[in-house]
Protein backbone atom coordinates (compact mmCIF):
# COMPACT_ATOMS: atom_id res chain seq x y z
CA UNK A 1 0.00 0.00 0.00
CA UNK A 2 1.26 3.32 -0.49
CA UNK A 3 2.79 4.88 2.95
CA UNK A 4 1.37 8.51 1.67
CA UNK A 5 -0.97 10.58 -0.19
CA UNK A 6 -0.47 14.34 -0.46
CA UNK A 7 -3.22 16.55 -2.42
CA UNK A 8 -1.42 19.31 -4.78
CA UNK A 9 1.57 19.86 -5.85
CA UNK A 10 1.71 23.23 -5.33
CA UNK A 11 4.20 25.00 -2.74
CA UNK A 12 3.02 23.00 0.04
CA UNK A 13 2.28 19.80 -1.38
CA UNK A 14 5.59 18.93 -3.17
CA UNK A 15 7.78 20.39 -0.15
CA UNK A 16 5.99 17.60 2.26
CA UNK A 17 6.72 15.39 -0.34
CA UNK A 18 10.29 15.27 -0.52
CA UNK A 19 10.95 14.80 3.12
CA UNK A 20 8.45 11.45 3.02
CA UNK A 21 10.73 10.28 -0.44
CA UNK A 22 14.02 11.16 0.69
CA UNK A 23 12.94 8.77 3.95
CA UNK A 24 12.18 6.11 1.30
CA UNK A 25 8.75 5.85 1.92
CA UNK A 26 6.08 5.57 -0.93
CA UNK A 27 4.17 8.72 -2.21
CA UNK A 28 1.17 9.36 -4.47
CA UNK A 29 0.28 12.70 -5.26
CA UNK A 30 -3.19 13.36 -6.60
CA UNK A 31 -3.49 16.65 -8.45
CA UNK A 32 -6.03 18.21 -10.92
CA UNK A 33 -2.84 19.33 -12.60
CA UNK A 34 -3.95 21.58 -15.35
CA UNK A 35 -0.95 22.74 -17.52
CA UNK A 36 -0.47 25.65 -20.40
CA UNK A 37 -0.28 23.91 -23.35
CA UNK A 38 -0.86 26.64 -25.43
CA UNK A 39 1.57 29.76 -24.98
CA UNK A 40 5.12 28.77 -23.15
CA UNK A 41 6.61 27.58 -26.81
CA UNK A 42 5.71 30.78 -28.29
CA UNK A 43 7.18 33.01 -26.04
CA UNK A 44 11.38 33.33 -27.29
CA UNK A 45 14.12 33.28 -24.93
CA UNK A 46 14.54 36.93 -25.79
CA UNK A 47 14.67 40.62 -23.30
CA UNK A 48 11.21 42.20 -23.35
CA UNK A 49 12.74 45.25 -25.76
CA UNK A 50 13.86 42.76 -28.48
CA UNK A 51 10.64 40.69 -28.75
CA UNK A 52 8.83 43.89 -28.56
CA UNK A 53 10.56 45.70 -31.40
CA UNK A 54 11.20 41.89 -33.82
CA UNK A 55 8.68 39.25 -32.67
CA UNK A 56 6.04 39.22 -35.29
CA UNK A 57 3.69 36.79 -32.91
CA UNK A 58 3.76 38.76 -29.77
CA UNK A 59 0.17 39.61 -30.47
CA UNK A 60 -0.81 35.83 -29.56
CA UNK A 61 1.10 35.57 -25.92
CA UNK A 62 0.73 39.67 -24.90
CA UNK A 63 -3.34 39.56 -25.50
CA UNK A 64 -3.95 36.10 -26.16
CA UNK A 65 -5.88 34.29 -28.83
CA UNK A 66 -9.09 34.74 -27.17
CA UNK A 67 -7.94 38.54 -26.37
CA UNK A 68 -7.76 36.82 -23.00
CA UNK A 69 -5.41 39.45 -21.81
CA UNK A 70 -7.49 42.25 -22.59
CA UNK A 71 -9.52 42.95 -19.44
CA UNK A 72 -12.02 45.04 -19.82
CA UNK A 73 -13.99 46.71 -16.57
CA UNK A 74 -12.76 47.62 -13.43
CA UNK A 75 -9.90 46.98 -11.29
CA UNK A 76 -8.84 44.00 -11.69
CA UNK A 77 -7.26 41.14 -9.15
CA UNK A 78 -3.94 39.06 -10.28
CA UNK A 79 -2.68 41.91 -12.85
CA UNK A 80 0.41 39.51 -13.58
CA UNK A 81 -1.80 36.98 -14.37
CA UNK A 82 -0.79 37.17 -18.01
CA UNK A 83 -2.30 34.67 -20.53
CA UNK A 84 0.70 32.66 -20.51
CA UNK A 85 -0.17 32.11 -17.26
CA UNK A 86 -4.41 32.47 -17.15
CA UNK A 87 -4.08 28.01 -16.92
CA UNK A 88 -3.59 28.97 -13.33
CA UNK A 89 -7.12 29.56 -11.77
CA UNK A 90 -8.36 27.63 -14.92
CA UNK A 91 -11.33 25.72 -14.17
CA UNK A 92 -11.50 26.93 -10.75
CA UNK A 93 -15.18 29.17 -11.61
CA UNK A 94 -16.88 25.86 -12.67
CA UNK A 95 -15.22 23.07 -10.26
CA UNK A 96 -14.49 25.31 -6.85
CA UNK A 97 -17.11 27.73 -7.27
CA UNK A 98 -17.19 30.54 -4.12
CA UNK A 99 -20.17 32.65 -3.55
CA UNK A 100 -19.15 36.18 -2.26
CA UNK A 101 -20.24 39.81 -2.24
CA UNK A 102 -17.52 41.03 -0.12
CA UNK A 103 -14.13 39.22 -1.26
CA UNK A 104 -12.55 37.67 -4.51
CA UNK A 105 -10.84 34.51 -4.21
CA UNK A 106 -8.22 33.22 -7.26
CA UNK A 107 -7.59 29.46 -6.17
CA UNK A 108 -5.65 26.90 -8.66
CA UNK A 109 -6.32 23.87 -9.96
CA UNK A 110 -2.86 23.65 -11.63
CA UNK A 111 0.64 21.98 -11.45
CA UNK A 112 2.54 23.95 -8.80
CA UNK A 113 -0.70 25.78 -7.96
CA UNK A 114 -0.77 29.30 -7.47
CA UNK A 115 3.12 29.93 -7.25
CA UNK A 116 3.16 29.11 -11.19
CA UNK A 117 2.94 32.66 -11.03
CA UNK A 118 3.78 34.06 -7.91
CA UNK A 119 6.02 36.91 -7.28
CA UNK A 120 9.04 34.86 -5.84
CA UNK A 121 9.41 37.12 -2.56
CA UNK A 122 10.29 35.21 0.33
CA UNK A 123 10.43 36.66 3.77
CA UNK A 124 10.71 34.03 6.97
CA UNK A 125 8.54 34.61 9.85
CA UNK A 126 9.55 35.53 13.44
CA UNK A 127 8.25 34.70 16.54
CA UNK A 128 5.81 37.66 16.57
CA UNK A 129 4.56 36.38 13.33
CA UNK A 130 3.39 32.73 14.14
CA UNK A 131 1.30 34.66 17.03
CA UNK A 132 -0.96 31.76 17.89
CA UNK A 133 0.67 29.12 16.45
CA UNK A 134 2.49 26.56 18.96
CA UNK A 135 5.62 26.54 17.20
CA UNK A 136 8.23 29.11 16.87
CA UNK A 137 10.87 30.38 14.18
CA UNK A 138 13.61 28.26 16.26
CA UNK A 139 11.13 24.88 14.93
CA UNK A 140 11.03 26.64 11.59
CA UNK A 141 15.02 27.54 10.95
CA UNK A 142 15.98 23.99 9.79
CA UNK A 143 13.38 23.71 7.50
CA UNK A 144 13.57 27.17 6.34
CA UNK A 145 16.89 26.75 5.44
CA UNK A 146 16.26 23.19 3.61
CA UNK A 147 13.53 24.96 1.99
CA UNK A 148 15.96 28.06 0.72
CA UNK A 149 18.18 25.37 -0.67
CA UNK A 150 15.60 23.45 -2.66
CA UNK A 151 14.56 26.27 -4.36
CA UNK A 152 17.28 28.81 -4.89
CA UNK A 153 17.06 32.06 -2.71
CA UNK A 154 19.04 35.19 -3.48
CA UNK A 155 18.86 38.39 -1.08
CA UNK A 156 21.69 40.69 0.86
CA UNK A 157 22.28 38.89 4.06
CA UNK A 158 23.09 42.20 5.52
CA UNK A 159 20.88 44.88 4.90
CA UNK A 160 18.32 47.03 7.51
CA UNK A 161 15.72 43.67 6.75
CA UNK A 162 17.67 41.21 7.89
CA UNK A 163 16.49 42.06 11.62
CA UNK A 164 12.66 41.03 10.26
CA UNK A 165 13.58 38.59 8.10
CA UNK A 166 16.51 36.81 9.82
CA UNK A 167 19.83 35.25 8.24
CA UNK A 168 19.74 32.31 5.19
CA UNK A 169 22.75 30.45 5.01
CA UNK A 170 22.02 29.23 1.61
CA UNK A 171 21.15 32.20 0.22
CA UNK A 172 22.76 33.43 -2.79
CA UNK A 173 24.22 37.05 -3.61
CA UNK A 174 20.75 39.24 -4.36
CA UNK A 175 19.80 40.10 -7.59
CA UNK A 176 20.63 43.06 -9.21
CA UNK A 177 17.97 46.07 -8.91
CA UNK A 178 17.24 48.09 -11.85
CA UNK A 179 17.96 51.97 -12.48
CA UNK A 180 15.01 53.28 -10.88
CA UNK A 181 15.51 51.02 -7.56
CA UNK A 182 19.06 52.06 -7.23
CA UNK A 183 17.08 55.98 -7.18
CA UNK A 184 15.46 54.77 -4.28
CA UNK A 185 18.17 53.22 -2.24
CA UNK A 186 20.04 56.28 -2.80
CA UNK A 187 18.26 58.41 -1.28
CA UNK A 188 17.66 56.12 1.23
CA UNK A 189 21.45 55.43 1.90
CA UNK A 190 21.53 59.40 2.53
CA UNK A 191 18.34 59.45 5.07
CA UNK A 192 18.54 56.40 6.35
CA UNK A 193 19.14 57.40 10.22
CA UNK A 194 16.48 59.13 10.17
CA UNK A 195 14.17 57.29 8.32
CA UNK A 196 15.03 54.52 10.69
CA UNK A 197 13.93 56.27 13.25
CA UNK A 198 10.58 57.10 12.02
CA UNK A 199 9.99 52.96 11.63
CA UNK A 200 10.97 52.46 7.43
CA UNK A 201 13.60 50.19 6.65
CA UNK A 202 14.30 49.50 3.08
CA UNK A 203 16.09 46.20 1.12
CA UNK A 204 16.25 44.41 -1.70
CA UNK A 205 14.02 42.09 -2.26
CA UNK A 206 14.73 38.47 -0.92
CA UNK A 207 13.79 36.44 -4.29
CA UNK A 208 13.54 32.71 -5.19
CA UNK A 209 15.32 32.85 -8.05
CA UNK A 210 18.73 32.18 -8.62
CA UNK A 211 21.69 34.30 -9.20
CA UNK A 212 24.17 31.01 -10.23
CA UNK A 213 23.36 27.89 -11.33
CA UNK A 214 21.60 26.22 -8.95
CA UNK A 215 20.06 22.40 -9.43
CA UNK A 216 20.14 22.70 -13.01
CA UNK A 217 18.60 25.77 -13.11
CA UNK A 218 19.59 29.86 -13.88
CA UNK A 219 21.01 31.81 -13.57
CA UNK A 220 18.62 34.49 -14.42
CA UNK A 221 19.05 36.88 -17.32
CA UNK A 222 17.29 39.77 -16.33
CA UNK A 223 15.14 39.82 -19.98
CA UNK A 224 12.17 41.45 -17.92
CA UNK A 225 10.28 38.13 -18.70
CA UNK A 226 9.19 36.85 -15.32
CA UNK A 227 5.43 37.51 -15.50
CA UNK A 228 5.73 35.74 -19.43
CA UNK A 229 8.15 33.27 -19.61
CA UNK A 230 10.44 30.97 -17.08
CA UNK A 231 13.81 31.50 -18.43
CA UNK A 232 15.88 28.98 -17.44
CA UNK A 233 13.61 28.12 -14.95
CA UNK A 234 15.88 30.77 -12.93
CA UNK A 235 12.47 32.03 -10.64
CA UNK A 236 11.35 29.12 -8.33
CA UNK A 237 7.68 27.14 -9.51
CA UNK A 238 6.99 24.07 -7.46
CA UNK A 239 7.11 22.32 -10.50
CA UNK A 240 10.93 22.22 -10.40
CA UNK A 241 10.28 20.27 -7.33
CA UNK A 242 7.82 18.21 -8.54
CA UNK A 243 9.95 17.00 -11.83
CA UNK A 244 13.00 16.13 -9.30
CA UNK A 245 10.46 13.95 -7.24
CA UNK A 246 8.99 12.30 -10.45
CA UNK A 247 12.88 11.27 -11.24
CA UNK A 248 13.24 9.46 -7.28
CA UNK A 249 11.86 5.96 -6.93
CA UNK A 250 8.84 5.56 -4.25
CA UNK A 251 7.22 9.32 -5.72
CA UNK A 252 4.18 8.89 -8.22
CA UNK A 253 1.62 11.81 -9.77
CA UNK A 254 -1.83 10.93 -9.88
CA UNK A 255 -2.79 13.84 -12.12
CA UNK A 256 -6.17 14.81 -13.74
CA UNK A 257 -7.64 14.04 -10.23
CA UNK A 258 -10.65 16.37 -8.75
CA UNK A 259 -10.36 14.87 -5.11
CA UNK A 260 -13.50 15.39 -2.97
CA UNK A 261 -12.99 13.54 -0.01
CA UNK A 262 -11.42 11.33 2.21
CA UNK A 263 -12.09 8.76 5.16
CA UNK A 264 -10.61 6.85 7.59
CA UNK A 265 -10.89 2.75 8.43
CA UNK A 266 -8.49 0.53 10.31
CA UNK A 267 -5.99 0.27 7.52
CA UNK A 268 -5.42 3.85 7.23
CA UNK A 269 -7.04 6.83 4.83
CA UNK A 270 -9.21 6.31 1.67
CA UNK A 271 -9.24 9.11 -0.57
CA UNK A 272 -12.19 9.88 -3.26
CA UNK A 273 -11.42 11.66 -6.59
CA UNK A 274 -13.00 12.30 -9.97
CA UNK A 275 -10.97 11.57 -13.26
CA UNK A 276 -10.74 14.86 -14.78
CA UNK A 277 -11.36 13.20 -18.56
CA UNK A 278 -13.19 10.06 -17.90
CA UNK A 279 -15.07 11.10 -15.29
CA UNK A 280 -14.54 7.81 -13.37
CA UNK A 281 -14.64 7.79 -9.36
CA UNK A 282 -11.68 6.07 -7.93
CA UNK A 283 -10.12 5.51 -4.30
CA UNK A 284 -6.99 5.47 -2.98
CA UNK A 285 -5.52 4.00 -0.31
CA UNK A 286 -2.23 5.15 1.95
CA UNK A 287 -1.71 4.80 5.62
CA UNK A 288 -1.89 8.66 6.27
CA UNK A 289 -2.89 11.85 3.66
CA UNK A 290 -1.73 15.22 3.37
CA UNK A 291 -3.78 18.14 2.24
CA UNK A 292 -2.20 20.92 0.53
CA UNK A 293 -4.22 21.77 -2.04
CA UNK A 294 -4.48 25.61 -0.87
CA UNK A 295 -6.14 26.87 2.27
CA UNK A 296 -9.36 27.37 0.53
CA UNK A 297 -9.42 23.83 -1.71
CA UNK A 298 -8.44 21.92 1.65
CA UNK A 299 -11.37 23.46 3.84
CA UNK A 300 -13.68 22.36 1.14
CA UNK A 301 -12.29 18.97 1.17
CA UNK A 302 -12.16 18.90 5.26
CA UNK A 303 -15.73 20.42 5.65
CA UNK A 304 -16.95 17.64 3.12
CA UNK A 305 -15.01 15.11 4.76
CA UNK A 306 -16.52 15.87 7.99
CA UNK A 307 -19.70 16.45 6.92
CA UNK A 308 -19.31 19.79 8.22
CA UNK A 309 -21.47 21.55 5.95
CA UNK A 310 -22.88 24.81 7.18
CA UNK A 311 -20.05 25.09 9.51
CA UNK A 312 -18.68 28.74 9.53
CA UNK A 313 -14.75 28.28 9.82
CA UNK A 314 -12.54 31.36 9.91
CA UNK A 315 -10.68 33.21 6.57
CA UNK A 316 -7.54 35.21 6.22
CA UNK A 317 -6.04 37.30 3.69
CA UNK A 318 -3.61 40.24 4.05
CA UNK A 319 -5.25 43.20 2.91
CA UNK A 320 -4.02 45.14 -0.13
CA UNK A 321 -3.48 48.38 -1.18
CA UNK A 322 -1.18 49.52 -4.51
CA UNK A 323 -0.24 52.58 -6.15
CA UNK A 324 0.98 53.72 -9.30
CA UNK A 325 3.96 56.03 -8.38
CA UNK A 326 6.13 58.73 -9.67
CA UNK A 327 9.81 57.73 -9.37
CA UNK A 328 11.25 61.35 -9.45
CA UNK A 329 14.82 60.01 -8.97
CA UNK A 330 14.25 58.81 -12.45
CA UNK A 331 13.68 62.11 -14.31
CA UNK A 332 15.85 62.85 -17.05
CA UNK A 333 17.78 59.70 -16.67
CA UNK A 334 18.09 56.47 -18.70
CA UNK A 335 16.63 53.26 -17.28
CA UNK A 336 18.99 50.14 -17.72
CA UNK A 337 17.42 48.17 -20.44
CA UNK A 338 18.38 44.62 -17.95
CA UNK A 339 15.96 43.68 -15.31
CA UNK A 340 13.98 41.47 -13.58
CA UNK A 341 10.12 41.74 -13.33
CA UNK A 342 9.81 40.79 -9.67
CA UNK A 343 9.71 43.18 -6.95
CA UNK A 344 12.73 44.98 -6.83
CA UNK A 345 12.94 46.32 -3.28
CA UNK A 346 10.89 45.59 -0.17
CA UNK A 347 10.02 48.25 2.82
CA UNK A 348 8.89 47.65 6.12
CA UNK A 349 7.36 50.16 8.01
CA UNK A 350 6.64 49.61 12.11
CA UNK A 351 4.82 52.00 13.44
CA UNK A 352 5.28 53.63 16.69
CA UNK A 353 3.70 51.69 19.53
CA UNK A 354 2.49 48.59 17.04
CA UNK A 355 3.77 45.82 19.32
CA UNK A 356 6.25 44.59 16.82
CA UNK A 357 3.22 44.80 14.19
CA UNK A 358 4.69 45.40 10.98
CA UNK A 359 2.76 46.48 7.30
CA UNK A 360 5.03 45.60 4.24
CA UNK A 361 5.49 47.25 1.21
CA UNK A 362 7.21 45.95 -2.45
CA UNK A 363 8.15 48.11 -4.88
CA UNK A 364 8.36 47.20 -8.79
CA UNK A 365 8.89 49.18 -11.52
CA UNK A 366 6.61 49.57 -14.24
CA UNK A 367 7.42 48.12 -17.90
CA UNK A 368 6.87 44.91 -19.20
CA UNK A 369 2.77 44.37 -17.85
CA UNK A 370 1.95 47.12 -20.51
CA UNK A 371 0.97 50.27 -19.94
CA UNK A 372 -2.82 49.37 -20.78
CA UNK A 373 -3.21 48.27 -17.43
CA UNK A 374 -2.24 51.75 -16.25
CA UNK A 375 -4.34 53.29 -18.78
CA UNK A 376 -7.62 51.90 -17.44
CA UNK A 377 -6.61 53.72 -13.99
CA UNK A 378 -6.17 57.12 -15.33
CA UNK A 379 -8.76 60.14 -14.96
CA UNK A 380 -8.17 61.31 -18.45
CA UNK A 381 -9.01 59.85 -21.67
CA UNK A 382 -7.50 56.65 -23.11
CA UNK A 383 -5.28 58.52 -25.82
CA UNK A 384 -4.09 61.22 -23.99
CA UNK A 385 -3.42 58.41 -21.28
CA UNK A 386 -1.45 56.54 -23.12
CA UNK A 387 0.90 59.34 -24.62
CA UNK A 388 1.21 60.40 -20.76
CA UNK A 389 2.42 57.14 -19.72
CA UNK A 390 4.50 56.31 -22.77
CA UNK A 391 6.63 59.29 -21.83
CA UNK A 392 6.28 58.79 -18.09
CA UNK A 393 7.06 55.15 -18.05
CA UNK A 394 10.38 55.07 -17.02
CA UNK A 395 9.63 57.11 -14.06
CA UNK A 396 6.70 54.61 -13.23
CA UNK A 397 6.79 52.15 -10.61
CA UNK A 398 4.14 50.16 -8.35
CA UNK A 399 4.34 50.81 -4.31
CA UNK A 400 1.93 47.36 -3.11
CA UNK A 401 0.87 47.31 0.39
CA UNK A 402 0.29 44.45 2.62
CA UNK A 403 -1.36 44.75 5.86
CA UNK A 404 -1.56 41.86 8.37
CA UNK A 405 -4.63 39.87 9.20
CA UNK A 406 -6.02 38.66 12.13
CA UNK A 407 -9.35 36.37 12.32
CA UNK A 408 -13.03 37.91 13.34
CA UNK A 409 -16.40 36.94 13.48
CA UNK A 410 -16.76 38.94 10.53
CA UNK A 411 -14.07 36.56 8.29
CA UNK A 412 -15.84 33.63 7.66
CA UNK A 413 -16.39 30.79 5.03
CA UNK A 414 -19.31 28.28 4.69
CA UNK A 415 -19.08 24.85 2.77
CA UNK A 416 -22.77 24.63 1.37
CA UNK A 417 -23.96 21.56 -0.66
CA UNK A 418 -24.16 22.19 -4.35
CA UNK A 419 -27.29 21.47 -5.85
CA UNK A 420 -28.06 18.15 -7.47
CA UNK A 421 -25.11 17.02 -8.93
CA UNK A 422 -23.04 20.48 -9.15
CA UNK A 423 -19.96 20.67 -6.73
CA UNK A 424 -20.36 22.56 -3.62
CA UNK A 425 -20.13 26.10 -3.20
CA UNK A 426 -17.57 27.72 -0.53
CA UNK A 427 -19.39 31.04 0.81
CA UNK A 428 -17.03 33.78 1.75
CA UNK A 429 -17.77 36.67 4.04
CA UNK A 430 -15.08 39.07 4.89
CA UNK A 431 -15.70 42.43 6.35
CA UNK A 432 -12.98 44.42 8.20
CA UNK A 433 -13.92 46.36 10.89
CA UNK A 434 -14.02 49.98 11.42
CA UNK A 435 -10.42 50.43 13.78
CA UNK A 436 -8.79 47.48 10.85
CA UNK A 437 -9.59 49.83 8.22
CA UNK A 438 -9.11 53.15 9.93
CA UNK A 439 -5.64 52.01 11.10
CA UNK A 440 -4.90 50.73 7.43
CA UNK A 441 -5.66 54.47 6.15
CA UNK A 442 -3.63 56.19 8.53
CA UNK A 443 -0.59 53.56 7.63
CA UNK A 444 -0.36 53.58 4.16
CA UNK A 445 -0.72 57.46 4.63
CA UNK A 446 2.08 57.33 6.22
CA UNK A 447 4.20 55.18 4.34
CA UNK A 448 2.96 57.10 1.13
CA UNK A 449 4.92 60.10 3.45
CA UNK A 450 7.71 58.07 3.93
CA UNK A 451 7.93 57.31 0.59
CA UNK A 452 8.18 60.71 -0.74
CA UNK A 453 11.36 61.04 0.85
CA UNK A 454 12.53 58.49 -1.47
CA UNK A 455 11.62 60.35 -4.06
CA UNK A 456 8.50 58.60 -5.31
CA UNK A 457 4.76 60.22 -5.44
CA UNK A 458 2.00 57.74 -4.90
CA UNK A 459 -0.30 59.02 -7.80
CA UNK A 460 -3.36 56.89 -6.80
CA UNK A 461 -4.72 54.62 -3.73
CA UNK A 462 -6.28 51.40 -5.31
CA UNK A 463 -8.02 49.10 -3.11
CA UNK A 464 -8.81 46.02 -5.56
CA UNK A 465 -10.71 44.85 -3.38
CA UNK A 466 -10.61 41.85 -0.18
CA UNK A 467 -8.54 38.64 -1.34
CA UNK A 468 -6.82 40.31 -3.79
CA UNK A 469 -3.48 40.05 -1.70
CA UNK A 470 -4.14 35.72 -2.71
CA UNK A 471 -2.59 35.17 0.60
CA UNK A 472 -4.87 32.56 1.68
CA UNK A 473 -5.19 31.19 5.32
CA UNK A 474 -6.41 30.28 8.67
CA UNK A 475 -9.16 28.00 7.78
CA UNK A 476 -8.79 24.96 9.80
CA UNK A 477 -6.24 26.50 11.90
CA UNK A 478 -3.86 25.41 14.86
CA UNK A 479 -6.20 25.09 17.53
CA UNK A 480 -6.46 23.86 21.50
CA UNK A 481 -7.16 20.10 22.06
CA UNK A 482 -10.86 19.49 22.00
CA UNK A 483 -11.73 22.74 19.40
CA UNK A 484 -13.35 21.01 16.11
CA UNK A 485 -11.57 22.07 12.80
CA UNK A 486 -8.21 22.79 13.99
CA UNK A 487 -5.43 20.90 13.97
CA UNK A 488 -2.77 20.33 16.87
CA UNK A 489 1.18 21.16 16.58
CA UNK A 490 2.18 18.10 14.08
CA UNK A 491 -1.05 19.82 11.78
CA UNK A 492 -3.07 16.69 11.91
CA UNK A 493 -7.15 17.75 11.77
CA UNK A 494 -8.34 17.42 15.36
CA UNK A 495 -10.28 13.91 15.11
CA UNK A 496 -8.92 12.27 12.44
CA UNK A 497 -5.86 10.19 13.05
CA UNK A 498 -3.28 10.43 10.33
CA UNK A 499 -5.14 13.06 8.40
CA UNK A 500 -1.79 16.34 7.70
CA UNK A 501 -1.90 19.51 6.44
CA UNK A 502 0.19 21.26 4.94
CA UNK A 503 -0.59 24.67 3.26
CA UNK A 504 -1.75 28.26 4.54
CA UNK A 505 -4.98 26.62 5.89
CA UNK A 506 -2.75 26.31 9.67
CA UNK A 507 -1.91 29.93 10.04
CA UNK A 508 -3.89 31.29 13.19
CA UNK A 509 -2.28 34.82 12.12
CA UNK A 510 -1.38 36.47 9.18
CA UNK A 511 1.41 38.85 9.57
CA UNK A 512 2.10 41.51 6.40
CA UNK A 513 4.82 39.28 4.88
CA UNK A 514 4.14 37.06 2.11
CA UNK A 515 3.52 33.33 3.52
CA UNK A 516 4.50 31.38 0.83
CA UNK A 517 8.00 30.61 1.56
CA UNK A 518 6.50 29.99 5.59
CA UNK A 519 3.76 27.13 3.82
CA UNK A 520 6.85 25.36 2.03
CA UNK A 521 9.06 25.61 5.22
CA UNK A 522 6.18 24.24 7.67
CA UNK A 523 5.52 21.75 5.04
CA UNK A 524 8.59 20.04 4.97
CA UNK A 525 8.63 20.23 8.76
CA UNK A 526 5.23 18.17 8.21
CA UNK A 527 6.51 15.90 6.02
CA UNK A 528 9.42 14.99 8.21
CA UNK A 529 7.47 14.30 11.26
CA UNK A 530 5.34 12.02 8.99
CA UNK A 531 8.63 10.15 7.66
CA UNK A 532 9.69 9.90 11.73
CA UNK A 533 6.62 8.55 12.27
CA UNK A 534 5.99 6.24 9.42
CA UNK A 535 9.60 5.15 8.45
C1 LIG B 1 0.30 36.64 -8.86
C2 LIG B 1 0.67 36.09 -7.51
C3 LIG B 1 1.79 36.58 -6.85
C4 LIG B 1 2.14 36.06 -5.59
N1 LIG B 1 3.28 36.50 -5.01
C5 LIG B 1 3.68 36.01 -3.82
C6 LIG B 1 4.91 36.40 -3.24
O1 LIG B 1 5.71 37.15 -3.84
N2 LIG B 1 5.23 35.92 -2.01
C7 LIG B 1 4.41 35.08 -1.33
O2 LIG B 1 4.73 34.71 -0.20
N3 LIG B 1 3.25 34.64 -1.90
C8 LIG B 1 2.87 35.08 -3.11
N4 LIG B 1 1.71 34.62 -3.70
C9 LIG B 1 0.89 33.62 -2.98
C10 LIG B 1 1.36 32.19 -3.28
O3 LIG B 1 1.34 31.91 -4.64
C11 LIG B 1 0.47 31.19 -2.50
O4 LIG B 1 0.51 31.51 -1.12
C12 LIG B 1 0.96 29.76 -2.64
O5 LIG B 1 1.18 29.43 -3.99
C13 LIG B 1 -0.03 28.79 -1.99
O6 LIG B 1 0.47 27.48 -2.14
P1 LIG B 1 -0.36 26.20 -1.72
O7 LIG B 1 0.46 25.02 -2.09
O8 LIG B 1 -0.76 26.36 -0.30
O9 LIG B 1 -1.71 26.24 -2.56
P2 LIG B 1 -2.00 26.38 -4.11
O10 LIG B 1 -0.92 27.11 -4.77
O11 LIG B 1 -3.38 26.92 -4.21
O12 LIG B 1 -1.95 24.89 -4.67
C14 LIG B 1 -3.02 24.03 -4.52
C15 LIG B 1 -2.74 22.74 -5.25
O13 LIG B 1 -3.77 21.82 -4.95
C16 LIG B 1 -4.39 21.34 -6.11
N5 LIG B 1 -5.81 21.17 -5.79
C17 LIG B 1 -6.63 22.05 -5.15
N6 LIG B 1 -7.84 21.50 -4.96
C18 LIG B 1 -7.78 20.26 -5.48
C19 LIG B 1 -8.71 19.20 -5.59
N7 LIG B 1 -9.95 19.28 -5.07
N8 LIG B 1 -8.32 18.07 -6.23
C20 LIG B 1 -7.07 17.94 -6.73
N9 LIG B 1 -6.14 18.91 -6.64
C21 LIG B 1 -6.50 20.05 -6.03
C22 LIG B 1 -4.10 22.36 -7.20
O14 LIG B 1 -4.08 21.75 -8.48
C23 LIG B 1 -2.72 22.86 -6.77
O15 LIG B 1 -1.72 22.03 -7.28
C24 LIG B 1 1.34 35.09 -4.97
C25 LIG B 1 0.22 34.59 -5.64
C26 LIG B 1 -0.11 35.07 -6.90
C27 LIG B 1 -1.28 34.47 -7.64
Amino acid sequence: MTDVLVVGSGAGGVHAAWPLVERGLEVAMLDYGNEDREYASLVPSEPWLALRTTDESQHRYLLGDRFEGITLGGIRVGAQLTPPRLFIPADTERLTPVDSATFSATESLAKGGLAAGWGAGVFPFDDADLAGAPISAADLAPHYEAVAERIGVAGDDDDDLRPFLGECRAMMPAMAIDSGAERVMARYAAQRERLNAAGLFVGRTRLAACTREHRGRGPHRYFDMDFWADDRRAVYRPRWTLDELAAKDGFELRDRRLVSAFREDESGVVVTTTHADTGEREEHRARALVLAAGALGTVRIVLRSLDRYGTPVPILCNPYTYAPVLNVGMLGREARDERHSLAQLTAIYRPEAADGRIVQAQYYSYRSLLLFKLMKEAPIGHREARAILRRLQPVLGILGIHHEDRPSARKTCVLHRGPEGGPDRLAIDYRLDDAEALRHDREERRLFALFRRLGCFALKRIRPGHGSAIHYAGTIPFGPEGKGLTCDRDCRVRGTRRVHLADGAVFPYLPAKGLTFTIMANADRVGTLLANELA
